[in-house]
């Protein structure tokens, strides 16, 4: 029963994605600009006279995943944070649904987006000129803002198929992710760690919103998706008319040994009452979701959006249940590219770095 109740509350925040906050932190009696540096380059101040000024609103997007993953909720919470204080900075945040990381760094670089969700290994790559940016080299423009949630690499299978190892999905059809996804190469490192071949299954490529109705449906054994728990998207399969049970990834240390952006994860199957595998825990591997952003945005902008996340932390932090863990410590933690000027100036001043 209490976990019920407990499923229903984390069903209801996770839906929440407008959540009207009325209890948030204070902002600080005054707006302070850079410290100290009289190398600082006069751009970040000319733009911050065009943000705080009247007039004119600054837009900005935040580019998130598939609207039943916890990227989209997590982008909502975000912007709900700025959105908050629009008296004082002129500043409307807006989420935008997209294909999920690769997508989202590549908007942001350019400047489509001004700020996206990317799971760590993927802000890695674009950094170093890996995976999908080896023909394109280093992301220069790339930058970090903070970390987030941590994320499962899960893989999900029917009941019905027999699959209860990862080795199991020889000859099975499977999705592997969207092309824009960040559970693409994931599910490609699993399978050659698991000494499988993309040759070895029938690979399909949809967006995991698609998996889920394949797999209920009978046209796909199994899908891959690289997420948050507890998540609206996988409550909804163990929910479904299909039994489905979430597999473990194991016997795959290899993977920790070639990518040192992965590391163990577990998945609490407390969350999903409806699977096979209900109330066990799952072991996989996992990465931190991130919010990235470009060189290219406003000192200003960013420094308001970093703020009024750590000012109101608490707040900010129980707007999504994936978020039970955050520290603010830990959100420095799992960045590869540059930590962007307008962030790195709130971290200083909070005495965060
Ligand atoms: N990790 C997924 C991706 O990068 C998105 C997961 C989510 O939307 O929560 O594509």
């Amino acid at each position: 029963m209490a976990l019920s109740v407990r499923t229903i509350v984390a069903v209801a925040v996770l839906l929440a994605s407008a959540v009207w906050l009325s209890a948030c932190g204070d902002a600080p009696k005054e707006e302070r600009t850079e410290s100290g540096s009289g190398t600082a380059t006069t751009a970040p101040d000319e733009a911050a006279s065009e943000v705080y000024k009247a007039g004119e609103p600054t837009f900005v997007t935040i580019g998130t995943g598939g609207i039943t993953g916890v990227y989209y909720p997590t982008g909502g919470a975000i912007a709900n944070m700025v959105n908050l204080k629009r008296d004082k900075y002129n500043i409307r945040a807006t989420v935008e649904a997209t294909g999920g990381s690769v997508f989202n760094i590549n908007a942001v670089i350019a400047g489509d987006l001004q700020f996206g969700i990317a799971q760590a290994d993927r802000q890695f790559q674009a950094v170093h000129g890996m995976a999908e940016w080896q023909e394109r080299g280093p992301q220069k423009k790339l930058r970090a803002v903070f970390s987030l949630h941590p994320e499962t690499v899960t893989l999900v299978a029917g009941d019905d198929t027999g699959i209860r190892d990862i080795r199991d999905l020889k000859g099975k059809r499977v999705n592997i992710g969207n092309p824009g996804s960040g559970q693409h190469q994931n599910s490609l490192d699993a399978l050659n760690a698991a000494g499988l071949g993309i040759g070895d299954i029938q690979a399909v490529e949809v967006k995991a919103v698609e998996a889920i109705e394949m797999l209920e449906s009978g046209t796909l054994d199994a899908f891959f998706y690289t997420v948050g728990h507890p998540s609206a998207a996988i409550l909804k399969i163990t929910r479904g008319k299909r039994k489905v049970r979430i597999v473990p990834i194991l016997g795959v240390d290899t993977l920790f040994v070639l990518h040192p952006y992965y590391v163990p994860s577990s998945i609490n199957m407390q969350y999903y009452p409806g699977a096979a595998d209900a109330g066990k825990t799952v072991e996989s591997f996992g990465v931190k979701a991130t919010l990235v952003t470009s060189s290219d945005v406003p000192t200003p902008i960013v420094y308001a959006l970093t703020r009024e996340v750590f000012v109101n932390f608490e707040a900010f932090k129980a707007q999504q249940p994936a978020f039970a863990g955050l520290t603010k410590m830990g959100m420095l933690q799992g960045l590869s590219a540059p930590i962007h000027q307008g962030a790195l100036r709130y971290y200083r001043e909070a005495g965060l770095q």
